[in-house]
């Protein structure tokens, strides 16, 4: 996925390792290519200025211009500003309540039912009793592949294929985890082509009653730029607590995973790289700072 950034950070730093003394002109240099670099993969513009200018400031004070190695100490700063940029260390999920419940938000086609068969799953692996609520009543297929999902991953799924009330599904799919024991309940929820008011009123009414513990947007991250803004007009209205960001399989560069916690302000909490059921990751800043850099 970020084969291509990877590739333009080695060259921009590697063009400071060439040169025989080190001046802060060379250093202004890279730095910019660096901004260009981060630009190209996608990320948001202010935020690849702020933090080049924060990698640039941090080089000068740290003496890369007189460093033994100047491109291995440079390597080191920009991966701390990444790290740094994408939340510092990784952000756990609340689980809170009896059962704990668990809303998943976003667009329809993002990868919010994939991910929460997912999710279950490995909830299930840490050994938890988790229960899933089908609450995507517009599309219809969409009860029947959370079915298929919950088989597969061997978890319970609650359904009233009838029921076009959303609230009233997750409202009976609690009563029911908690007299059947389990501890967690993770709700699908109805997403759209494109934000609006009628979903942002029905998945913020949700939120509302059932007092998640951890409510999690979902978006692809192909859709680049896209991915930031859909995330800042959800978490205007629903204030969520996390993002998960899926679909980093596929042919992204990238740009989202790197400045939607700077632009957002929420943690990246999943990454989702596949269609199969343990294609999930817990994001770590560093190690994907560390991807970033090759
Ligand atoms: P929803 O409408 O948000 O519930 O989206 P779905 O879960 O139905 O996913 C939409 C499509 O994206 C499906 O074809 C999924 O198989 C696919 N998909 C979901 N997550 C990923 C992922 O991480 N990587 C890839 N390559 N495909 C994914």
């Amino acid at each position: 996925m970020f084969d291509n950034l990877s590739n333009k950070l080695d060259k921009a730093i590697k063009t400071l390792k060439g040169q025989g003394r080190i001046t802060d002109i060379n250093v202004a240099s890279t730095v910019k290519e660096i901004r260009r670099a981060l630009i190209d993969a996608d990320v948001n513009y202010k935020v690849a200025k702020e933090v080049t200018d924060r990698i640039k400031d941090k080089a000068i004070g740290r003496d890369v211009l007189i460093a033994v190695s100047p491109g291995q100490l440079l390597v080191k700063i920009v991966s701390e500003e990444l790290t740094e940029l994408m939340g510092g260390t990784k952000s756990d999920m609340t689980i809170k309540g009896d059962p704990a419940v668990i809303l998943i938000s976003g667009l329809q086609g993002s990868g919010k039912t994939t991910f929460t068969g997912k999710l279950a799953n490995l909830l299930k692996k840490q050994g938890k009793q988790v229960m899933l609520a089908a609450c995507d009543i517009y599309r219809p297929a969409a009860i029947n592949q959370l079915k298929v999902l919950g088989e597969q991953v061997g978890v319970e799924v609650y359904a009233e294929p009838e029921n076009k009330n959303a609230l009233q599904i997750a409202q009976n799919a609690i009563k029911h985890a908690k007299q059947s024991g389990k501890s967690i309940v993770i709700v699908d929820t109805a997403g759209r082509l494109a934000v609006d008011e009628e979903m942002m009123n029905e998945i913020s009414a949700l939120k509302e009653s059932l007092k998640p513990s951890e409510t999690l947007f979902v978006v692809d991250a192909m859709t680049g730029q896209d991915a930031v803004n859909t995330a800042k007009a959800f978490n205007e209205r629903l204030n969520f607590d996390g993002v998960v960001l899926t679909k980093l399989d596929g042919d992204t560069r990238g740009g989202a995973a790197i400045s939607i916690r700077a632009v957002v302000d929420k943690p990246l909490k999943f990454v989702s790289t596949g269609e199969k059921m343990d294609a999930i990751d817990v994001f770590h800043p560093d190690r994907m700072a560390q991807r970033i850099l090759g």
